[in-house]
Formats: C-alpha cells, sequence, structure tokens
C-alpha cells in the first residue's frame, strides 16, 4: 500500500465533466435535505422565490441566498439545541465541534456518523495526499478541545500511520515527545513551528541533526503558502511542508497541499466553491480573485449552503502536475484583515511575505492598523537580528514593503532579537485600531 500514488485514484482522478456531474447529483440531494429539513433554508429559499427542484445544473446555485458567520449565530439554539440549519434531530449527531469565536460568539457545528466517518475519510485522503504514509509516525498537535482540527488524527490513522496524540502542550513537553519517540511527521500552525524551532535550538536541539521530522503540516494562518515563511520553516526544520485549509463548519481540513505544492487540493466531492466578488457579491469565474464561497455537498447534520467564508482567493479548475484534478484554492487572507492605505488593498499576508524574506530581522512582527485625521495607517513591528544599527533596520523595512506593496507603514519599530512575544498557536499577530466609521468610509466590512 505504501507505494499508492492516491488514497482514492478513482476519485481523485476523475474527468473535470465527470466530477461536475457528481456534485450535480450529490447539490441537488444536498438541497431537497436541506429544504425539507432545516427551518432555516426552508423559510429562506420560500422567501427568495427559490426551490432545489429549480436547480439543472451547478450554476442555478447561483440564484440561491448567501449565508454567513452571522446567520450561524442568529439560528444557533433557535428551535431546538442544534438551531434552525440543522437538518437532523439531535440523536442523530454524534459529534459536535465549535469555532474559535474570534470573530464573536463560538458556532456549534454538528456531524452524523456518517458525516463525520465520510469527514475522516476526507482526512486521510489529505493526508496521504501530503505524503503520509504508514510507515510514518505522525505527531498531531492541534488543539483537542472542542477543536475541528482535533479529531484529523483518525484520519491520519487510516492512512496506517503510527499517531501520537499529543494535543496542544507546552512547547517543552512537545520537544520531549520530539526527541524520545523521533516522528517523522507533525502538524502544527506556522507560527508555532517556528518558534518551537527556535526553542528546540536555544535548548541544544537541532531538528536537522537531532530530529527525525520529514514533513510539516501547518494550517490556521497563511504562512504555509508564504514562499519567505516557507523557507523559514524549511531552514530551521530541513522537512517538507504541506499547507492544510480547514473550517471548522465542514471539516478539520478541507484542502491541501499535494507533492507540486501549487495550490491546495480541495476536496470538490464534498464542498462546492464558488468565487464571488467582494463588493458586489456577483459571481466570478473560475480563476479570478474574491470572495471564496463554499457549500456541502454530502453533510446531513447541517448543511452549509453557499457560506460566505469570509476568505480571498481564488480556485484552479485546470489539472494538477499531481494527476489530481480536484481545484486548488490559493488564500490570500480574511475579509475582515485587508485594509485599505491609499486606495491599495493591504493584506496581512503581503506584510508577512516582506518581513520573512528580510535577513536582517527576525520572523516574528506585529502590524498594527490606526487611524491619523480619519486616515487608514499601519505600523509594523520587527526584531533587529543583524549587527546594524536599528535606523538602517527601520530604513531597509520602510523600503521593502514600499516596494512590495506599494504603499510604507506610517512607523517601523525595531525591537531587540527576542523581544517580540512568541505565539504558542494562532498567532495574533494584527492589532486593529480603527474606527468602525474609518473602517466603513473605506469600503470594509462589506
Ligand atoms: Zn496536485
Amino acid at each position: 500500500m505504501d507505494n499508492q500514488k492516491y488514497w482514492d485514484e478513482g476519485l481523485e482522478t476523475l474527468s473535470r465533466s465527470e466530477l461536475e456531474a457528481l456534485q450535480l447529483k450529490n447539490l441537488r440531494e444536498e438541497l431537497a435535505h436541506a429544504y425539507a429539513n432545516s427551518p432555516y433554508y426552508k423559510r429562506a429559499w420560500d422567501e427568495a422565490g427559490v426551490h432545489p427542484d429549480d436547480v439543472k445544473t451547478l450554476g442555478d446555485l447561483n440564484k440561491f441566498p448567501f449565508i454567513e458567520k452571522k446567520t450561524q449565530r442568529d439560528t444557533q439554539g433557535v428551535g431546538s439545541f442544534l438551531g434552525e440549519l440543522a437538518a437532523v434531530q439531535e440523536e442523530d449527531v454524534v459529534f459536535v465541534s465549535t469555532s474559535s469565536g474570534s470573530t464573536g460568539v463560538p458556532t456549534l457545528s454538528p456531524f452524523t456518523a456518517q458525516d463525520f466517518d465520510e469527514f475522516q475519510d476526507t482526512e486521510a485522503r489529505l493526508f496521504w495526499q501530503a505524503g503520509i504514509r504508514p510507515k510514518d509516525r505522525y505527531v498531531h498537535a492541534l488543539n483537542f478541545a472542542l477543536y475541528v482540527g482535533g479529531p484529523d488524527v483518525i484520519g491520519a490513522q487510516r492512512t496506517g500511520a503510527l499517531c501520537i496524540w499529543v494535543g496542544a502542550v507546552p512547547s517543552e513537553r512537545l520537544l520531549f515527545v520530539l526527541k524520545t519517540y523521533q516522528p517523522t511527521a507533525i502538524w502544527t500552525s506556522p507560527s508555532y513551528i517556528i518558534a518551537l524551532g527556535e526553542k528546540a535550538l536555544q535548548s541544544g536541539i537541532d531538528p536537522k541533526k537531532n530530529l527525525s521530522i520529514k514533513k510539516i503540516i501547518v494550517a490556521g494562518e497563511m504562512g504555509g503558502s508564504i514562499g519567505a515563511t516557507r523557507h523559514a520553516i524549511t531552514d530551521i526544520w530541513g522537512a517538507e511542508l504541506y499547507d492544510f485549509y480547514g473550517l471548522s463548519d465542514i471539516f478539520g481540513a478541507c484542502a491541501a497541499h499535494c507533492e507540486v505544492h501549487d495550490g491546495l487540493h480541495i476536496a470538490e466531492d464534498h464542498i462546492y466553491v464558488e468565487t464571488i466578488d467582494l463588493n458586489t457579491g456577483e459571481l466570478l469565474p473560475p480563476g479570478e480573485r474574491g470572495e471564496l464561497v463554499f457549500t456541502t455537498l454530502r453533510k446531513k447534520a447541517r448543511p452549509i449552503i453557499r457560506f460566505r467564508t469570509g476568505d480571498i482567493g481564488r480556485i484552479d479548475i485546470t489539472p494538477c502536475k499531481c494527476g489530481r484534478t480536484h481545484g486548488r484554492i490559493y488564500v490570500d487572507g480574511r475579509k475582515d484583515d485587508m485594509f485599505i492605505v491609499s486606495a491599495v488593498n493591504v493584506y496581512p499576508s503581503d506584510i508577512e511575505y516582506v518581513i520573512r524574506a528580510l535577513p536582517e530581522v527576525s520572523n516574528e512582527y506585529t502590524i498594527r492598523i490606526f487611524e491619523e485625521n480619519y486616515t487608514c495607517k499601519y505600523e509594523v513591528n520587527v526584531e533587529n537580528v543583524s549587527d546594524q544599527p536599528d535606523t538602517a533596520i527601520g530604513e531597509i523595512v520602510v523600503n521593502a514593503l514600499k516596494a512590495r506593496i506599494g504603499v510604507k507603514p506610517a512607523i517601523v519599530n525595531v525591537h531587540p532579537n527576542g523581544t517580540l512575544e512568541r505565539s504558542t498557536h494562532k498567532a495574533k499577530r494584527v492589532i486593529d485600531q480603527r474606527t468602525e466609521t474609518v473602517a466603513e468610509l473605506h469600503g470594509e466590512g462589506i
């Protein structure tokens, strides 16, 4: 089995037309199920004058209304414990995860036994795609408490790999596990794997020489697809890096890198992807950059129909060099994180790209967005790891940001190395101090 290239060759290499026919069949069933069993969808679609029977092509989904995080919050707990978006009774649900609540009240994501089984089969496929094989020792270093990524370790086990359920533990303990058991693969966040590598080096462990990690999976932040961050991680660890993308509302991982590392293959048999214009909500052709909108095709407990993810990106549906035909998504950032300086759209991921490519500064940074005279500005905090004075480093950072992004930061603060706070899991690097008025004035938050 080790030599088998695909987890499910028939499914992963379907022709585009076969894949779309499968999507259409599943979409029609999912919509009919949602309409018959979810009080919210029935009401919303009746109001919008649409019906599942109207869907003859995938494009017909465009007639249906969007939902967003707010819809989930507003319908949660209404009528029943699971709320009005759910389409099954509570006795049919075997698992719930919750969102992190980083953008408000945490929302509950329920799974039936079949949903959960298909979730783990999808995860196994994505792990296999990332090269995890039965001979691997895999460390799952993600939070198990309520988090949808926690159970993904079951998917890893389905590949036949030996799985070590570590969870979110202090870095000393994780390093102990890496040293004692010499695992070959690990999943954690981009910021954490960098901080962990630095910590290892400080305590006399060289990850390249003293540890056996060959594959690193990261998710939860943009860094896994940003070249400079990828290099920062592989420099320390000497391992191959795979970026994963998950959504608490759907699966712990919905999409993942293959060995080509060009975009993340999304499980298109489970998720139908649309891209819409940020401001008008109009559908964009595949390949154009906009907000990603996801529709689940098989989830029974709580169908997700036209969910605005808040993530900005695009999908490429052309075949990949690896032979897989499922589309590849490229995520550039969160809609909420984007800010506009002098009419230029700035994504924190672009700033990260610049910082991580500069040898004179460390991998740690923070960004503060603020306003002055009703104008949006940004400040960047970096650490000097060179022999040059801080003023020279400030100049280098300003010039690099101006060259790449088009607008320079109002302030660059240069700190001594090791003085910015190290993140343990999901890094909070962006401090947004704008008032709502200015955010609205700049057309954001739409
Ligand atoms: Zn591929």
